[in-house]
């Protein structure tokens, strides 16, 4: 089915672009066009912040709604979210490839989940708190929203990122300017669509699809009190920049390169479900994965192997099939450089044990077959660098100290997993592993907590109270 849009949701209404640009988009699977878009231009996107700033700046508008007047609404805009939920799986599955199994369980619950979630959060923590001066009277401590958002994500998982920053920011009173990436623009024009139909106030919610350097207008933009991002370590190095020189509030969830540590009592044939999703979920295009496996030296062989016949039995296939585990990577761009990065490893002497080329009877889509390297070394290009593509390492370690040592011992902080016998065994090793999230025999992203990256994955978190807290700005008010 061909989508086609000819309009901008800026303002609360549908509108002529100022631009003339178009976004094409095609099937990660069939190489096929699945539609296309309007390109936002820098006057839309001065349109867009206009619409927020006069939404967020209006005495009687969003932002000074009592929060059961703002949590009607986010009901509504929940329940039309809900009505789409498949929709949002299907179209995400056919831009980006992620197998529709998995679309179901994330793309199509996000915004359905977060978006009470988050109203939730917001009434029960209240905007003022009363404290006894230390220097005599009292001081009122409020809580108030942070302002415009400008909300910048990947295609990766579009819609679940985009509510890590909606959901949050809108409980908050806060207004957004939406940046989708261009090769996932379809499911922003049915979130649109939802904000419409649940009557949010015009400006609260605006949508402007395009690519990098329009994003980088909107993070300089002076109409913008705070930036929430997702994506590249690179360009999320940009975005700080910028923000940086403004003094401007940013949120940066980056890229990672974690390990799942296999301890010497793990039962990782007994795991494998738990292990595809902390290792190769959405075709291995997911910022927490752990893709360096860490095994110990006296199991290497054994583990290798276990990865090995479990790599190539997972079923490669159309991401709209219910039963494939393995769905083609975003774009040819994104082949090109997982398909660079298992040339890299060859070259640095990695060994390859399955995978490593495109399936044979797939001659459409961006397909990369799961692929496993053994012998390599935590130094070697493919244990420091994100592939984003179905690609793991197996590096040997002697001791869970070095195990840890290894672990650590990345630019990056995301995640990470420790797969044991012995759960206790595994929470303290987690406790050793410098980065925002880690699992033990598992790797399951919990809302009410929240998940961020240390080093080059990132500054701040989303999700929990902390990724509500994200949107607002501490204020006292002195009463002597
Ligand atoms: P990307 O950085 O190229 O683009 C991400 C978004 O930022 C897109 O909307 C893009 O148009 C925009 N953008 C790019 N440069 C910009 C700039 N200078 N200023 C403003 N906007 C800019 O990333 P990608 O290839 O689309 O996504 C994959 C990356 O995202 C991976 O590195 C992955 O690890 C990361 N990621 C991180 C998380 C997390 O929560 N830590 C989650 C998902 C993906």
């Amino acid at each position: 089915m061909q989508h086609r849009y000819e309009s901008l949701f800026i303002g609360g209404r549908w509108r002529k672009p100022v631009g003339t640009g178009r976004i094409e988009v095609t099937s990660a699977c069939t190489e096929e066009s699945l539609g296309s878009v309007p390109e936002a231009a820098e006057g839309d996107i001065e349109l867009a912040v206009a619409a927020a700033r006069e939404a967020f700046d209006d005495p009687a508008g969003w932002a000074s709604w009592s929060q059961a007047r703002r949590g009607e609404a986010l009901e509504r805009f929940a329940a039309a979210l809900a009505k789409r939920g498949e929709e949002f799986a299907r179209l995400v599955s056919g831009q980006n490839g992620m197998p529709i199994s998995i679309g179901r369980m994330t793309e199509a619950l996000a915004g359905q989940l977060l978006v009470p979630l988050f109203a939730g959060l917001a009434e029960s923590t209240s905007a003022e708190e009363t404290r006894a001066s230390l220097v005599g009277g009292s001081t009122v401590v409020r809580r108030e929203p942070v302002g415009v958002v400008a909300a910048i994500v990947p295609w990766n998982f579009p819609q679940s990122l985009t509510f890590f920053k909606l959901a949050p920011a809108l409980a908050a009173g806060c207004t957004v300017i939406l940046k989708p990436a261009p090769e996932t623009v379809l499911d922003a024009f049915l979130l649109a669509e939802a904000v419409e139909e649940a009557e949010l106030p015009p400006g609260v919610v605006n949508i402007v699809p395009a690519g990098r350097e329009a994003g980088a207008f909107l993070v300089r933009h002076p109409g913008v009190d705070k930036v929430a991002f997702t994506g590249s370590t690179d360009a999320g190095r940009k975005v700080a920049a910028e923000c940086g020189r403004l003094l401007r509030p940013v949120t940066l969830e980056l890229g990672g390169k974690s390990a799942a540590i296999v301890l010497d009592d793990a039962d990782l044939a007994g795991q494998l479900p738990a292990f595809f999703s902390a290792t190769l979920l959405n075709n291995g295009q997911t910022c927490y994965l752990g893709t360096r496996i860490l095994a110990p030296r006296s199991q290497y062989g054994t583990v290798v192997d276990v990865l090995t016949g479990w790599a190539s039995s997972l079923q490669i296939g159309d991401p709209l099939d219910e039963a494939t585990q393995i769905g083609p990577l975003v774009s040819r761009r994104q082949r090109d450089r997982v398909e660079g990065y298992i040339a890299k490893g060859l070259a640095e002497g990695a060994r390859i044990t399955t995978g490593g080329g495109r399936p044979a009877d797939r001659d459409r889509g961006w397909f990369v077959q799961p692929t496993i390297f053994a012998d390599v070394d935590n130094s070697a290009t493919i244990a420091r660098e994100e592939i984003f593509g179905p690609v793991l390492s197996v590096i040997a370690y002697d001791d869970v100290d070095q195990a840890v040592a290894i672990a650590n011992d990345s630019d990056y902080g995301l995640a990470g997993s420790v797969w044991t016998a012995d759960r206790e065994r595994g929470l303290a090793v987690a406790r050793r592993i410098r980065t925002g999230s880690i699992g033990v025999n598992g790797y399951t992203l919990d809302p009410g907590s929240p998940f961020g990256g240390v080093k080059a994955s990132g500054l701040g978190c989303e999700l929990g109270p902390e990724g509500l807290a994200a949107f607002q700005q501490l204020k006292s008010v002195y009463l002597p």
